[in-house]
């Protein structure tokens, strides 16, 4: 018998290769006027050129660094509200898209991100500019999700509010071929993490579960093409969809243990987000491994949780990321470490409950 659901994906995708350069006619559809670009550095000589080209890109914003900072945000606040504004386009990975989405929510409102941040206003989803999200990676779903992780100096926030949710995004794969090989890997990871996660989370449901199955499988069959041969577009084009799928399927159930234990890992350590989600991943597939999960294995592609746990293991590898605690600065204090991962509410989203005892021996054998 299939459980009972409620399902919701409010977001208009466009997806394809080519579809960026067809960003007009989307601004036509939405009715934008005047839209604020958000993007990291790289992006800021295209930004010029379709700010020059065309009067509905009022401004833009090319600052954005990876684990946003609130500072980005309020710059970005600041032109929507010099520029009157009616929509926000962030263009990169999650930082420019995340960046966006906190801003939009603000910039037609009273107050400034902090009041925000702080938790002395609220956000309204009736009150916030047009979203539109543009990834340049494959690995956020950042285009698809109601979540926004900012920082303000070390501390690193999720905020997931359905003002977040992108109106619209556009999904090129294209967008993706520079991505050097290493962020290919982390992005690619995170992607793998969110659509596990989101299986495995308490609040999974049989559409998300199908979804994510096929996230993973197209991931595992793609990712290390993507990295090896970063011009490979059938590859690029998988691992877009695949991010996206993954986006779908933890939109609404929202991630767990690997998600937790990434921002301590973050925080502490400066990992990248998608490599301190990969810290666990493999870890928290043995430790998490049911029958439910042995199907998402097999419906992957793999034999097992075990042969799952390992092709992920193998990729981290691959590509050079910390995978022993030895590799993070400093002495780690593994029961610290497990303490500060197991008081992150997403720990509660986990099928099972880890004593601190449990996540200190996880991390004692990675060190
Ligand atoms: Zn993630």
């Amino acid at each position: 018998m299939v459980d009972g659901f409620l399902y919701a994906q409010p977001v208009k995708i466009r997806f394809g290769e080519g579809c960026f350069e067809k960003l007009g006619e989307l601004l036509d559809e939405l009715g934008v006027q005047r839209a604020v670009l958000v993007s990291g550095r790289h992006f800021a000589p295209q930004a010029e050129r379709m700010t020059a080209a065309d009067g509905r890109f009022a401004a833009a914003f090319c600052a954005v660094e990876q684990n946003p900072q609130l500072s980005g945000v309020e710059e970005t606040v600041r032109l929507c509200r010099e520029h009157g504004a009616d929509a926000v386009i962030g263009i990169g990975g999650g930082s420019a898209m995340d960046t966006a989405k906190y801003a939009a929510a603000v910039a037609p409102n009273a107050g400034d991100a902090i009041d925000y941040y702080r938790g002395r206003r609220s956000f309204d989803a009736k009150s916030r500019l047009t979203i539109i999200a543009v990834p340049t990676t494959a690995g956020t779903g950042s285009e698809v999700t109601q979540v926004s992780v900012i920082s303000c100096g070390d501390e690193k926030k999720t905020t997931n509010d359905p003002a977040f949710m992108p109106t619209a995004a556009v999904v090129d794969p294209l967008l993706t071929l520079g991505v050097p090989p290493r962020t290919t890997m982390n992005t690619g990871l995170d992607a793998i993490a969110h659509a596990i996660e989101g299986y495995w989370s308490k609040n999974h449901q049989p559409i998300t579960d199908v979804l994510a199955i096929e996230a993973v499988r197209l991931a595992l069959a793609n990712l290390e093409k993507a990295f090896r041969d970063g011009s490979d577009r059938d590859a690029r084009g998988a691992m877009s969809f695949a991010s996206l799928l993954a986006g779908l399927s933890f939109a609404q159930p929202k991630t767990a243990a690997c998600h937790a234990c990434s921002y301590p890992l973050s925080e502490r350590y400066h990992l990248p987000h998608g490599e301190a989600c990969a810290f666990t991943l493999d870890s928290f597939i043995r430790l998490n491994a049911d029958e439910r999960l042995e199907k998402l294995a097999r419906g992957a592609g793999a034999k097992d949780c075990a042969e799952l746990a390992a092709h992920i293991r193998a990729l981290k590898e691959l590509a050079g990321l910390r995978c022993r605690l030895s590799e993070l600065a400093g002495d780690v204090d593994a029961a610290d470490l497990a303490a500060a991962c197991l008081a992150h509410p997403l720990m509660n989203n986990n099928p099972r409950r880890f004593t601190q005892d449990e996540l200190a021996a996880m991390f004692e054998a990675l060190r």
